[in-house]
């Protein structure tokens, strides 16, 4: 019931400033008022969303965040309040229960988690990542099943793609898909899913033609797997780096047989499927970095108008307070990036380009900052008692996860060269 009640608040938001906003477009159609520029003002519903956001951040994520970080346990009671809170799946349409939020509004909401820790928020964020399969390519009857689950109860769903001998390169995927009557076989081993022993059920992407020469734009099927249905085996809860409370698993699929109402668009539509999801979760992964890097900034500037060396403090320093300026500077513009990728997808435009230099650059920037903040701290950056070493474990992800630094730079000169080739 607090749920309901609690996802009504936000969803009278939601529909207030719907409706103040089609008041306003008398004049002039959505798509023009976009096309006349930019506004670097949120929205009152939007606003809405950051202050809940940061309030939960605040309030009940940050003190508990170095426990789980400790402890690696799965922050439930923090996904359950996220949940109702109406802080998690936004991106579900209103057909199916959901809020239907855009890429820009769920970008400010993570944002806000990822300053709290973004072990919690790539939990929450994995979600957004294993149903936009379904958002963009499954059928009424799919969404209604699947997504329409996630509304009525804090469960989780994983994006399964990643296999222990093939990340970036997608292609080389080796889980098979082969159809027996009205059904799929599935057989292979999958690698690092997040969410992977949560999950209520997968997307699952395999390749259905076993040709080697059939381009991998038709040789993989995207599939919905439940995930307690026979064959389906989850491997140990890995130890990672950083983001330690996130649930990050091997799974293996042995002979796991899946209806075929269960595939996506059609057999050989997986890999664009797959690969077309990343527009709409590269900048919410984006805005995760920048919330990282402005809590490593945040923290830093505090304690250097704290401590004192030389007697005075490390801000009046000036080499210190050119690193906060750095500092800034790099976390302003990389929010900027993220709010650019964002916005194109919500207007319609396709965002490859943009969503991958704000993927790249927040990823960067995180590592940059997060180090820097370590610097600041000096000895004490280096120890846990303090928060600033758990965010320079925790930023690396950043830059592997979703696509690596170095393959958003090859998506990034691929759109750039394409321009010139006109
Ligand atoms: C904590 C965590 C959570 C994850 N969550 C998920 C998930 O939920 N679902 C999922 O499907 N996957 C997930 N992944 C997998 C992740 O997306 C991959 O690890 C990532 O894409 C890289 O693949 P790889 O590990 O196989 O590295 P490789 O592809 O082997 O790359 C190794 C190195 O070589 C570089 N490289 C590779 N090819 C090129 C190239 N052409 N040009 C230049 N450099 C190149 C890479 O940038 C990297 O530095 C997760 C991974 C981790 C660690």
């Amino acid at each position: 019931m607090a749920a309901l009640r609690a996802s009504r608040v936000i969803r009278s938001i939601v529909t207030c400033g719907l409706r103040a906003q089609s008041s306003q477009a008398t004049a002039t159609s959505p798509k023009s008022k976009s096309a006349a520029g930019y506004s670097f003002e949120l929205t009152d519903e939007q606003k809405e969303f950051q202050a809940t956001a940061r309030k939960f951040a605040r309030e009940e994520i940050i003190p508990v965040a170095a426990q789980y970080d400790q402890t690696g346990e799965y922050p439930v009671p923090l996904i359950k309040k996220a949940w109702e809170l109406g802080l998690m799946n936004t991106h579900i349409p209103e057909s199916c229960g959901g809020l239907g939020l855009g890429t820009f509004d769920a970008c400010v909401i993570t944002e806000e988690l990822a300053y709290g820790c973004t072990g919690v928020q790539t939990a929450v964020e994995a979600n957004s990542l294993g149903q936009m399969p379904v958002i963009i390519a499954g059928n009424e009857q799919q969404q209604k099943k699947y997504l329409g689950r996630m509304t009525e109860e804090p469960i989780m769903c994983a994006y399964c793609v990643t296999e222990p001998g093939a990340g970036s390169d997608v292609a080389g995927l080796k889980t098979r898909a082969e159809k027996k009557g009205d059904e799929y076989i599935i057989n292979g081993q999958k690698m690092w899913i997040t969410n992977g022993g949560k999950a209520n059920w997968y997307f699952l992407l395999a390749r259905s033609d076993p040709d080697p020469k059939t381009p991998a734009s038709k040789a993989f099927t995207g599939f919905i797997v439940e995930a307690d249905s026979p064959g389906v085996h989850i491997g140990r809860k890995e130890l990672n780096m950083g983001q330690r409370c996130s649930d990050t698993r091997g799974i293996v699929f042995e002979d796991v047989r899946i209806p075929k109402e269960n595939v996506l668009l059609g057999e050989g539509a997986g890999f664009k499927i797959a690969m077309g999801a990343f527009d709409k979760t590269r900048p919410p992964v984006a805005a995760g970095a920048v919330g990282l890097a402005q809590r490593a900034l945040d923290e830093a500037t505090r304690y250097a108008m704290e401590r004192k060396t030389f007697g005075k403090v490390l801000a009046e320093h000036q080499a210190v307070s050119f690193m906060l300026a750095e500092m800034a500077m790099k976390v302003e513009l990389s929010r900027l990036a993220y709010q650019k990728a964002a916005w194109d997808i919500d207007v319609g435009r396709r965002n490859t380009y943009y969503a991958s230099i704000a993927k790249a650059y927040a990823g960067d920037i995180a590592n940059q900052v997060a180090s820097d903040a370590v610097q600041i701290f000096g000895g004490n950056g280096f120890n846990s008692e303090y928060p600033v070493e758990k965010l320079m474990r925790d930023a690396k992800i950043y830059q592997i996860y979703e696509g690596t630094a170095q393959i958003q730079r090859v998506i990034i000169v691929r759109e750039h060269i394409a321009k010139f080739k006109g």
